[in-house]
């Protein structure tokens, strides 16, 4: 009988494509894995995965609440296998502290290893397996992947940063900044269309610098242009753009091509100039929003959405109103909002102005009563318009419905059957709310 692995994933869309390397790997060493939906997929697999997130204290703490039930199945299944991976199993003193807490793990790994990992469960069947690659300049081509759609998918095109912002981990999790050979991003994408997949979305912390440090320079604007040649691929997304690295040629990559998404993920972070220092971005206020107004005026029909983060130490009134003056400014069509937490080994966790926490609530508060208006009218400006959409699946809320999204990022429900999963519908928006707009197939 074939072995069964159930794997959970924390944090971003990395650690999502990381999970379908390691179900990947897990598959072609004969482990089926348990579909996620049967709830008593953790209780019944041989092998349980933690891919874990170190962005945010909650993430951290959500594995560390998994980890307590972990432990009395494993109690009660002493064969079953616990292995724990991603950016937490990156940190030195993270890692000690989880294996500390949590000495019936089995198997630790991390970013940098996945490939590493059926070495890993054959060791493990006879001691701790613990292997960690600090940071490496090796990027591995050939690891398996199964891939949670088959008509969208996520494809990296850098690993690691380089950019060392003060809150961040992620310089230390996952190393310097590689860049993958055009040739095999293309390769990989040409394959995923030739199995039917419409839509890639290109992963890296700062797809804007993609190509600097590899031997025959190739920017990101070039790589964009060589994909939408791909027959057969419609959609073409991308995340992350730094704000200081986005060159204008980028903007003309999109204007030229209706397959590359009019939207644009730029992180802001703070929309003041001593916080952005303090933050290490390397841009000031007055760039990013001449940045956007560029954007807005080169590509009209265009979502401009971003990440804020509320309470960064030394975060003055004054400070955090010249955020809420640059949301009302620049108009995002959305954006992920995060209080600071102060994340052990950088720069910013040491800082001595820390923010109480009621009042970072309070300024998180305000700043969604800015943001969330301003999503509604936007979103309003959609009805009466149709969209051309990839439906994704069917709808988490009511079965009756699926759900896709436009080339803004905008999440649309709409009726319809679900053998239509995979193709592309026009869709009539009818009416919206703050976070996802509603309509009928045309
Ligand atoms: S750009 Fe800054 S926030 Fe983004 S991954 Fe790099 S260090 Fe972290």
């Amino acid at each position: 009988m074939s072995r069964t692995f159930h794997i959970l994933t924390y944090g971003c869309q990395m650690n999502e494509h990381d999970s379908e390397k390691i179900s990947g790997m897990l598959n072609s060493i004969g482990y089926k894995e348990l579909d996620n939906d049967n709830k008593d997929a953790i209780s019944s697999a041989d092998l349980v995965i933690l891919n874990t997130c170190l962005i945010r204290e909650n993430a951290a703490q959500k594995v560390f609440g998994k980890l307590g039930a972990l432990k009395g199945l494993k109690r009660k299944n002493p064969n079953m296998l616990i292995a724990v991976c991603g950016c937490m199993m990156q940190k030195e003193e993270v890692r000690k502290q989880t294996l500390k807490k949590c000495p019936f793990i089995d198997i630790i790994f991390g970013t940098n290893n996945i490939h590493e990992l059926p070495e890993l469960i054959k060791k493990a069947h006879i001691e701790k397996a613990v292997s960690i690659i600090e940071n490496t300049e090796k990027i591995y081509e050939d690891m398996p992947k199964a891939r949670k759609y088959s008509h969208k998918a996520l494809v990296n095109i850098t690993y690691g940063c380089n950019n060392f912002c003060t809150y961040c981990v992620v310089p230390y999790t996952r190393g310097r900044e590689k860049s993958r050979e055009p040739g095999d991003i293309l390769n990989e994408i040409r394959d995923l269309a030739k199995n039917g997949c419409k839509e890639v979305t290109l992963l890296g912390q700062n797809v804007n610098s993609y190509g600097k440090n590899l031997s025959n320079e190739f920017s990101f604007a070039e790589l964009l242009r060589e994909i939408s040649k791909i027959d057969g691929i419609e959609f073409i997304r991308f995340m992350t753009s730094h704000p200081k690295d986005l060159s204008d040629d980028l903007i003309n990559a999109i204007k030229e091509s209706e397959k590359i998404c009019n939207h644009v993920h730029l992180p802001v972070q703070s929309g003041s100039n001593n916080i952005l220092k303090e933050m290490n971005r390397k841009y000031t206020r007055e760039h990013y929003i001449a940045l956007a107004d560029k954007i807005r005026h080169e590509i009209p029909d265009v979502a401009i959405t971003t990440d804020i983060i509320v309470g960064f130490p030394g975060e003055t009134t004054d400070d955090f109103m010249e955020t809420v003056d640059l949301v009302k400014n620049v108009q995002y069509e959305s954006a992920f909002t995060f209080l600071y937490s102060p994340r052990e080994g950088t720069k910013a966790a040491t800082m001595e102005n820390q923010i109480p926490e009621d009042e970072k609530h309070e300024r998180f508060n305000h700043l969604l009563d800015t943001l969330y208006p301003i999503a509604l009218r936007k979103n309003e400006e959609c009805i009466g318009k149709t969209y051309k959409i990839l439906v994704d699946e069917v709808s988490k809320s009511s079965g009756e419905y699926l759900t896709g999204r436009t080339q803004h990022f905008r999440l649309v429900h709409f009726k319809g059957d679900k053998s239509l999963i995979g193709k592309i519908v026009n869709v009539k928006i009818d009416t919206v709310k703050t976070f996802f707009l509603e309509g009928t197939i045309v």
